[in-house]
């Protein structure tokens, strides 16, 4: 029974491993009943694989998932209150469109009368009233996605989940259908957990927005909250476009970046904080330079974006992004302003790599998997435990190889971060441990590249 105020899913603590491969990792979401939920991320970072454990079509290697207050998770997905609409519409081809709504109700051997009855509301719900009798064959995507979506309501489920249902789509049916998604989901009043790559989606339809990256949560909240306030670095760079700066909070309300100070409004970080700092293209203001500028630069390339321009502007060594409805051409002087407002402060994760390593020798040190030399240390102390060591690598001081031989250990560029004047990469090594490095080099997402740290870079903590 399901009390009031209960998420009508709850998914408590949930990870699914593939193998080695950790799709989810610990999991934790709360659904409220006749919520818009909309599962966001990059491919491979688990979303489907969260859609699925809900749907039943894999079991979680740990935690619960509750749907109405009832543990679920060894349930069959035919006796859990969910359906499901894929991106491949499967619908059965030869049979019409009633005959393809209709067929989970005959296998329920529901009365003839009944079942006709269903299937005109389901067919009405998604704007497909008078197509009962057409061939599925002569229908559009657009019209094969609505009957895939009525076939999944007919059966009236607590839940409809969507895994990416308008991907196979041209522009302009999913823009069409988006809003006929975010109307049917108001008339039919259940659930929907829906799942997209695409972060413009993902804002048009949600009520909540569920960011996810490499099997972890990053955020949750409603379109604005995560547009406006993101949490950190990725979810910035993932939702809309934006300058992410590498910052030292000197106080509460003051921010150092760009080589200046800035009033912001972020309070509670300390003095002396590093930070990243997060401003929109379209919150900065350009105009010809001139003594009201907080910033002054060149511009390097103005783009017409259909509704606005897109200029380059280069401050110092830093290239920062501007969206204005006034174009600048390319060598222009500019002056550019920010509103304490605008400036989004966001704690660095991180500010140097840390590895837990052990001293094979003074100039020694094993982590990641590989014996690496670095500076003599002084191991007289036998009253620490040299094989336990802390080893900290600052993210510009690692080196990466086009070639993989010439490092000493090998690894995938994952995730790449530009911070205005240099690169920020994820490196998920070999070893299976991430490597975060600096470079001015341009790498792809995906290259293999090869990794060392020399050995003055190496920090030994004991
Ligand atoms: P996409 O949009 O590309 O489908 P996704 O975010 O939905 O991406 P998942 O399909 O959930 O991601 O996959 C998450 C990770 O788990 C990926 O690295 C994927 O390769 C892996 N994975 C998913 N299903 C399996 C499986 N059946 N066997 C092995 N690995 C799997």
């Amino acid at each position: 029974m399901q009390k009031e105020n209960q998420p009508i899913i709850e998914v408590r603590n949930v990870s699914k491993t593939f193998g080695e491969k950790m799709a989810l990792d610990h999991v934790n979401l709360s659904v409220r009943k006749g919520e818009f939920v909309t599962i966001l991320g990059p491919s491979g970072c688990g979303k489907t694989t969260l859609l699925r454990l809900i749907a039943g079509f894999q079991t979680t290697s740990e935690g619960e998932i509750r749907i109405s207050g009832k543990e679920i998770t060894q349930t069959p997905p035919h006796l859990r209150p969910v359906n499901t609409v894929f991106q491949k519409y499967a619908l059965f081809p030869h049979l019409n469109v009633f005959d393809n709504i209709a067929f989970g109700l005959k296998l329920k051997k529901m009365p003839k009368a009944v079942i006709e009855k269903k299937v005109k509301v389901a067919l009405k719900m998604v704007g497909m009233t008078d197509y009962e009798y057409r061939d599925v064959n002569s229908l559009s995507g657009g019209q094969q996605q609505r009957v895939a979506i009525a076939r999944a309501i007919v059966n009236e489920p607590e839940v409809l989940l969507l895994d990416e249902p308008l991907a196979a789509l041209d522009l302009k049916m999913r823009k069409d259908m988006q809003m006929e998604l975010k109307e049917m989901h108001r008339r039919l009043g259940i659930t929907f957990v829906y799942v997209t790559h695409d972060q413009e989606e993902a804002l048009t339809l949600s009520d909540t927005i569920v960011v996810m990256s490499e099997g972890k949560i990053q955020q949750i909240g409603g379109p604005t909250d995560i547009y406006n306030e993101p949490v950190n670095s990725f979810v910035a760079d993932f939702i809309g476009e934006s300058n992410i700066l590498n910052g030292i909070m000197l106080k509460d309300e003051l921010v150092r970046f760009c080589g200046r100070d800035f009033e912001c409004v972020d309070k509670g970080f300390g003095e002396l904080a590093p930070v990243d700092v997060v401003i929109r293209p379209e919150d900065l203001y350009i105009f010809p330079v001139s003594d009201a500028a907080q910033l002054r630069g060149v511009v390097q390339s103005c783009i017409f974006k259909g509704v606005h321009y897109e200029m380059a502007v280069a401050v110092d060594d830093y290239e920062i992004i501007v969206q204005d409805y006034h174009a600048f051409e390319a060598g222009t002087e500019v002056g550019l302003l920010i509103k304490p407002f605008d400036i989004h402060i966001m704690k660095k994760e991180r500010t140097c790599n840390t590895f837990e390593g052990s001293m094979k020798d003074e100039t020694h040190v094993e982590f990641l998997g590989c014996e690496f030399e670095c500076k003599p240390v002084d191991m007289s102390d036998s009253s620490k435990d040299w094989q336990n060591v802390t080893v900290e690598v600052d993210f510009d001081k690692v080196v990466l190889h086009d070639n993989e031989e010439d490092g000493t250990l090998t690894g995938e560029v994952k995730f790449i971060l530009y911070k205005g004047n240099h690169y920020h990469l994820t490196v998920f090594s070999d070893w299976d441990e991430d490597v975060f490095v600096d470079t001015n080099d341009v790498w792809d997402d995906g290259d293999r590249v090869g990794i060392s740290i020399p050995a003055d870079a190496i920090r030994i903590i004991c």
